[in-house]
């Protein structure tokens, strides 16, 4: 990194992936935690690698590594979750009360946020409103979960050997543009897709989320679940595409005389869904739910579906 940029006045803050092991659906068996200048997003258990990442001390080192410098200027000052599925929220209480910062729920979900991580919120905020110091900002992406948010950064671009873009004696500043990021929970993953399903998710609010995002021109996407994702636009209408595809077998699957959840589910899915079919179904009432409300199958799906 050029040494000008480290005595920039207001450098953007560096975000900072933690893999933290925990019980969860996702392949990887891992969910993201991120460290975004003074703001931790989805501490999802306590682990070593995360206490040193926000300069956490003392005693009860959850791997018993205490090379952690008492003085670590590093630490956070805010706390916050994408949302607040049991694999996103295991340590919020922790290390909330480890480090003193500041947590902050969606000011519409303060008592979902309770019941998740057994505290109460310090601070509550709605979309676009700043989390914590470091210029990050929520973004409301709602449909996987409904207090699904993400947070949105321009943070500093470090990429160590690479030459920096456009003029070759390095002086412009055109090349040191901060990457515009968003910490983007389960609405996208880099490979594969991420559940939607009833009764948490609502695919009419997970599309126009997806949409969303796609339209605001990130650089890079930072998922729940595995690697970062550089080409925001083609993930986006991946996923989109996707939901589209699946929408349309569930179409054609009523339309070929499926009455309840079980038949389209059979004609919906081609593949064996051992070990998965809870989250099939769900995601089949999920697209029952956006067709009855578009007007596209009939009202008496709302009683087949369990209405709500
Ligand atoms: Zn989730």
């Amino acid at each position: 990194m050029p040494s000008s940029e480290a005595s920039l006045p207001e450098s953007p803050p560096s975000i900072t992936r933690i893999e933290v092991e925990v019980d969860t659906r996702a392949p990887e068996g891992t969910t993201n935690a991120y460290v975004i200048g003074g703001l931790l997003v989805d501490p999802a258990a306590r682990t070593g690698a995360l206490d040193r990442a926000i300069g956490v001390h003392g005693s009860r080192s959850a791997d018993g590594d205490a090379d952690v410098d008492e003085t670590d200027p590093a630490g956070v000052d805010a706390i916050a979750v994408t949302h607040t599925h049991p694999d996103h929220v295991g340590a919020v209480a922790e290390y909330a009360d480890l480090t003193g910062a500041t947590v902050f729920a969606h000011a519409d979900h303060v008592d979902r946020f309770a019941d998740a991580t057994g505290i109460d919120p310090d601070g509550t905020f709605r979309d676009g409103d700043p989390v914590g110091g470091a210029g990050v900002r929520a973004f409301e992406t709602p449909g996987h979960a409904p207090d699904h948010v993400a947070f949105a950064a321009e943070v500093a671009v470090e990429e160590p050997g690479t030459p920096r873009d456009g003029t070759a004696d390095g002086d412009s500043d055109d090349g040191n543009e901060p990457h515009r990021e968003l910490v983007c929970g389960d609405l996208a993953v880099a490979e594969g897709s991420v559940a939607v399903g009833a009764p948490d998710g609502d695919l009419r609010n997970y599309l126009a989320s997806l949409e969303r995002v796609r339209d605001a021109g990130f650089d890079r996407l930072r998922p729940g679940h595995g690697p970062p994702i550089d080409d925001p636009d083609a993930v986006c209408r991946r996923l989109i595409d996707h939901r589209l595809s699946r929408e349309r077998a569930v179409l054609d699957a009523v339309a070929g005389g499926a009455n309840d959840v079980d038949a389209v589910l059979s004609c919906a899915y081609e593949k064996d869904l051992t070990g998965v079919e809870d989250l099939a179904r769900a995601t089949v009432v999920a697209h029952l739910e956006k067709l009855v409300a578009e007007g596209e199958i009939g009202g008496e799906w709302t009683a087949r579906i369990g209405g709500r």
